[in-house]
């Protein structure tokens, strides 16, 4: 049974991974900052539920005690502002959720971790571009990925491998923001909005949260054990 470790677990894109490994008969905790959320998660689905932050160093450490064979590194967030309105506070902490904690959860996931282990980011199409708005997550993300692709390298030989998952507009609380800000913005409806949003995937519709953690599960797959240092694009063709 593997032990699997998704952060940000409470709602969303890790409330789906976190549930999608342990439908597989994995051993999965979860953690997050509210323990109700985290809850919610398990449902009965005998997760272990960690109430923490993950920029807090001594908390993600003490978190390894015993290794974990798959690790995703999923909490993350932002908010949208032209770069003029954005204050270093909002630079600071979107940084640090997104960017710290992901290389606080890593450093700590590789300290005992066996052959055959998988570290996969939670990063997004903002990682490979930028847009309007969205300035300190998009340099977040982007660092995310430069994080997984130089990871990548040093774990190649050791059976281990690092990867990030891209998606686009994927349907969560998130992104329920992001929807918001362009209703108001365009003074459009709900429907309007989403098209709007999602007007560079070819496709044309947000993500699901289970097609997200499919990709992990295919990343945590004995069958991918040669992709390393991947961005691995859920985007309907956007990129
Ligand atoms: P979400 O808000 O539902 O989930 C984010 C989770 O991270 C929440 O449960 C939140 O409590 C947790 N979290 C935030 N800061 C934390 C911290 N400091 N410590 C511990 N937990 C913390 O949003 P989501 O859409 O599920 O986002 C999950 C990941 O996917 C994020 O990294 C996000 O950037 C990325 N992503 C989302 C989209 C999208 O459109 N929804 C697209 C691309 C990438």
């Amino acid at each position: 049974m593997r032990r699997v470790l998704v952060t940000g677990g409470g709602s969303g894109i890790g409330r789906a991974i976190g549930r999608a490994f342990a439908a597989e008969g994995d051993a999965v905790t979860i953690i997050g900052r509210r323990t109700e959320a985290l809850t919610e998660t398990n449902d009965g689905r005998g997760m272990t539920c960690r109430a923490m932050d993950v920029t807090d160093e001594d908390a993600v450490n003490g978190l390894f005690a015993e290794p974990f064979d798959v690790v995703v590194a999923n909490a993350g967030g932002g908010s949208a502002s032209p770069l003029t309105k954005v204050t270093l506070e909002e630079w600071n902490s979107t940084l640090s959720v997104n960017l710290t904690g992901t290389f606080l959860t890593f450093r700590a996931a590789l300290n005992g971790m066996s052959e055959g282990g998988r570290l996969i980011a939670i990063a997004s199409t903002a990682s490979l571009q930028g847009a309007a708005q969205i300035a300190p997550y998009a340099a977040a993300k982007h660092g995310v990925l430069g994080l997984v692709r130089s990871v990548a390298h040093e774990v190649a030989r050791s059976g281990i491998t690092c990867n990030a998952i891209c998606p686009g507009y994927v349907d969560t609380p998130l992104a329920e923001a992001a929807i918001g800000n362009v209703m108001k913005a365009k003074n459009a409806g709900r429907d309007h909005a989403i098209k709007i949003l999602v007007s560079g995937n070819p496709i044309g519709r947000m993500i699901t949260v289970e097609e997200v953690a499919d990709a992990a599960l295919y990343l945590a797959s004995p069958g991918a054990a040669m992709v390393n240092g991947h961005a691995l694009t859920l985007s309907g063709g956007e990129i």
